[in-house]
């Protein structure tokens, strides 16, 4: 593809938000389905998920692809805590872990009033060191990226587990299946996607707005973003708070006003995206069998 063919600018403010000599560069491609990157910044490295193949890869700069994990009990969704714990979903344990330093798993986050999740499927932490998480049964349909169940639960919801304390609470219980999220930059927001449209075609595809209330208590919820084509998966936040998210046709970038400003294409259906490299400009973008890179002229949001 000819240099800058895969920018599609659709608001002139996408311009400041690109770089026009950068491209789209194909860095492993031996997945079933990649998803769930995460920027370990004191590594210098990446971490994925490829949930198929029940295990975690990672891609360090001159060196390469190497496996991070397997089995990875079919972890789908990852971040990171404020001490830069990896905290992963687990389809296949339907639950959300913590990697310590020492390499051995903490549970976060197993069941909701003596019931199973369904199957986590993303996370973020908030400053506060809660545990957002989205618990739609994707992993548990099938036999493929986890283990066909039941669903124990009464819906999909959202929740916020607070290690801390012990506790998991219900924040939003209104999804057909939600699927990513993100806080804006200052915590006062929180965007979760809906991919219902994934298993009907009148289903949402859609990122949602939450006011973010003092004690963690959600509020509003109004439709941010209409996504197609395809379904908004898994999306990061920059520091203006423009959210960068999948798509069925790459990578499109929304203001924090809602207005699509453009879009990056990606040959394969894409699942999700993180910002890394030493200065958060570089964008990371799992899709389907593959792990892609860009540099931008933004600067991701997540710490650490
Ligand atoms: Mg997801």
């Amino acid at each position: 593809m000819p240099l800058g063919e895969e920018f599609e600018f659709i608001d002139r403010r996408f311009r400041d938000l690109t770089v026009p000599i950068a491209w789209v560069e194909r860095l492993f491609d031996g997945c079933r389905w990649a998803e769930g990157p995460v920027w370990f910044a004191d590594g210098g490295y990446v971490v994925w998920s490829d949930a198929p193949n029940n295990r975690m890869m990672r891609w360090i700069p001159e060196c390469g692809v190497d496996v991070f994990r397997a089995a990875s009990n079919f972890t789908n969704g990852n971040t990171r805590d404020r001490e830069g714990r990896l905290v992963s979903c687990e389809h296949g344990t339907r639950r959300v872990t913590r990697t310590e330093p020492d390499g051995t798993l903490t549970v976060i986050a197993e069941r909701y009033k003596g019931r199973r999740l369904n199957s986590p499927n993303d996370v973020i932490v908030k400053s506060d060191g809660t545990v957002w998480f989205s618990d739609p049964n994707y992993g548990i349909m099938s036999n493929y990226e986890g283990f066909k169940a039941e669903m124990e639960q009464d819906g999909c919801y959202v929740f916020r587990a607070d290690p801390a304390r012990g506790t998991l609470d219900v924040v939003a219980d209104d999804f057909v299946k939600p699927n990513g999220l993100a806080f804006s930059p200052d915590e006062s927001l929180l965007y979760v996607a809906d991919s219902g449209v994934s298993h009907d075609p009148d289903g949402p595809h859609h990122i949602r707005a939450f006011r973010v209330g003092k004690t963690g208590k959600l509020s509003g919820g109004r439709v941010f973003a209409e996504v197609s084509p395809g379904l908004p998966d898994g999306f990061r936040v920059d520091t203006d708070g423009n959210v960068w998210t999948s798509a069925g046709d790459g990578v499109h970038c929304y203001a924090p006003d809602g207005a699509l400003l453009g879009k990056i294409h990606i040959p394969e259906t894409t699942a999700n995206v993180t910002f890394g490299g030493p200065r958060r400009n570089r964008l990371f973008i799992t899709a389907t069998t593959s792990l892609y890179t860009v540099f931008v002229g933004a600067t991701g949001a997540q710490r650490p």
